[in-house]
């Protein structure tokens, strides 16, 4: 699947989407629910979604999450930690760790996630889920 059509469909929707000044302030540090209304103010307030429209791309996040945690390399790279649980970090509705501080090498690139979804970025515990990082590429 192509990296613009992965992002429509996951409800991601960056791709070739000005996002300029896109206000990240919030703390990105919490639950699964928080990020969703995190991410659902993002598609509404500055990407001109419909609560409807991204009600439905929040749907379609949600569809494709467990795809990424059960595909997701991390555990086996040296910056994960033991006392770390989450994976998929690069995913909109997880987003970095609450644990991981130290980056001691980032296995991404290894993943067939990142193939799969032609992600560009890296050390998604550490910086942040590809989302908040092409964002703030744009701010
Ligand atoms: S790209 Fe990185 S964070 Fe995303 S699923 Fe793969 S290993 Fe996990
Ligand atoms: S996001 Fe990258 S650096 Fe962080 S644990 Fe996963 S593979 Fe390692």
């Amino acid at each position: 699947m192509k990296r613009r059509e992965f992002f429509e469909k996951s409800g991601c929707a960056i791709a070739g989407i000005a996002l300029t000044g896109v206000g990240l302030k919030a703390d990105m540090h919490g639950t699964e629910k928080d990020r969703k209304a995190m991410v659902k103010k993002i598609l509404m307030e500055k990407m001109g979604k419909t609560e409807a429209e991204a009600e439905a791309m929040l749907a379609e996040m949600e569809k494709k999450l467990p795809m990424v945690k059960q595909m997701c390399v991390c555990k086996t790279c040296p910056t994960y930690v033991a006392n770390e649980t989450a994976v998929g970090f690069c995913h909109p509705l997880i987003g970095k760790s609450k644990i991981i501080t130290a980056e001691k090498g980032c296995n991404c690139p290894t993943c067939p996630v990142y193939k799969k979804m032609e992600l560009k970025n890296g050390y998604y515990c550490t910086r942040k889920s590809e989302m908040e990082q092409e964002l703030a590429k744009k701010a």
